[in-house]
């Protein structure tokens, strides 16, 4: 046995001074970190408490300072479809990282994984490879505004699509055209030219479009609403939209950053038969590694820096750790069965959850679809971001609490999607029915 070196003084102090459980961690990060974190919804905020600080993660089951196990149900907010440290994916990247990490010029694997995502999704005639998914909505709303030569963009209620500036906009009160910064620091001038309307209202949509579609540059959609939850979109209202856009000379921007690899292979795109202008791609095409991409009609990339006008760039976009990390994940992907087991677990899942509920007369709403729940706290139906808000967020609050207490990690958040993998096993499906029976049986 090697004997231990010895430690230098410096090396003993920073042991010493070095905070030793989740609590503790998280009171220091506070004192470094904007409110302990760096991304906000982390911070436990919306359902109180201390967060645990994560250690570790193998398959579905988080580790963190303290010692205890999660199962978890939030997969890096959906990224790891495959469950944490999957062992192809981390020998795809310590392979990659081998041979260096990042070149600032171009590799193979850039074109195979376009390649591969190609094959998921023949919309993406061109493909550029960014950094996140809100760089990649960024880039695509710059790429439609100066393909189309007009400025004007359309989202929906409730849909998330990054931090962008001019998509952090919600509606304006009473019949207003304009939107509404929902952060600081935007400028008015950059949301005057952003429309908001309710997602599933085909109705509010057709207005709009008679006023204003020849002003409408694009619309941007998830086109299965994941972070007001799930919310489907109902018959027809993506064929819908894709009429409008198409009688108006606006493109359609499919957001499939969270359905895209999760939903099908071929994402919502393929579920409703519906081929975007462009695709915004991120969390599970990066394996866990920073990763977005956009994409779509050859004649409209065409636009983009250095073919085009439109500039666009990235350090380290196409970066080779995230590339390897993506092809690994998609090469398990593309496996024959792969989204049928996704689903039957879903559904396994998701109708006794169902069935539960409805035994305890609760009012709770399920939405779920593949590989993805919400479990509103809302007794009418969820189906656009008006009927979302009316959940009990403290009755949210109280049953993450409850689920995190027997080692289920939740969504810190309401408005949520909580995310199924491959990588969970029926027992630990079961144990987290279990728990929820007891909840409220
Ligand atoms: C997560 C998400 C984004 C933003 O991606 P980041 O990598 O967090 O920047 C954009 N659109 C949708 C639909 C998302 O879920």
């Amino acid at each position: 046995m090697k004997s231990k070196k010895p430690q230098k003084k410096s090396q003993r102090k920073s042991q010493k001074n070095s905070p030793k459980n989740s609590y503790e961690i998280f009171k220091k990060s506070q004192t470094l970190l904007v409110g302990g974190v760096n991304s906000p919804v982390r911070a436990f905020r919306s359902v109180g408490g201390s967060p645990p600080i994560i250690k570790r993660a193998c398959g579905a089951r988080l580790y963190d300072e303290d010692g205890c196990g999660y199962i978890d149900f939030v997969n890096s907010w959906g990224a790891l479809i495959l469950g944490h440290s999957h062992p192809s994916i981390v020998k795809a990247i310590c392979e990659a990282a081998s041979q260096g990490t990042s070149f600032g010029a171009p590799t193979k694997a850039e074109y195979l994984l376009a390649r591969e995502l190609q094959k998921a999704y023949p919309s993406l005639q061109k493909i550029r490879f960014v950094n996140s998914g809100t760089e990649a909505t960024q880039s695509a709303i710059r790429l439609a505004r100066g393909f189309t030569q007009r400025e004007k963009i359309l989202k929906f209620s409730g849909c998330y699509h990054g931090h962008t500036d001019s998509l952090l906009v919600k509606a304006g009160s009473g019949g207003a055209t304009f939107g509404v910064p929902t952060s600081q620091g935007i400028p008015l001038a950059v949301v005057e030219k952003t429309r908001v309307v309710e997602f599933n209202d085909d109705e509010e949509l057709e207005e709009v479009f008679s006023q204003e579609g020849k002003e409408i540059a694009a619309v941007i959609v998830e086109p299965i609403a994941a972070n007001m939850g799930v919310v489907l979109p109902q018959k027809n209202f993506l064929q819908k939209l894709q009429k409008f856009c198409q009688d108006s000379g606006a493109l359609l921007i499919f957001d499939e950053v969270i359905t895209g690899f999760r939903v099908a292979l071929g994402g919502a795109q393929k579920i409703y038969g519906i081929s975007p202008d462009l695709t915004c791609l991120g969390k599970i095409i990066g394996g866990g590694l920073p990763v977005g991409a956009y994409g779509g009609r050859k004649d409209i990339m065409h636009h983009l820096s250095p073919e085009g006008g439109v500039y666009q760039a990235g350090t380290l976009s196409g970066n080779p750790l995230a590339m390897a990390a993506g092809l690994a994940t998609l090469r398990e992907l593309f496996q024959r069965g792969t989204y049928g087991r996704l689903k039957a677990k879903t559904t396994y899942f998701c109708e006794r959850l169902q069935n539960i509920l409805q035994k305890a007369q609760s009012p709770c709403q399920l939405n779920w679809t593949t590989g993805m729940f919400t479990l509103f706290f809302n007794p009418s139906k969820v189906t656009n971001f008006y009927s979302a808000m009316l959940s009990d967020t403290q009755a949210y609050a109280r049953f993450f609490h409850a689920m995190l207490q027997k080692g289920i990690y939740l969504p810190p958040s309401q408005f949520e999607a909580n995310f199924i993998s491959l990588s969970h096993s029926k027992k630990e499906l079961d144990i987290v029915l279990e728990s929820m029976r007891h909840y409220f049986l």
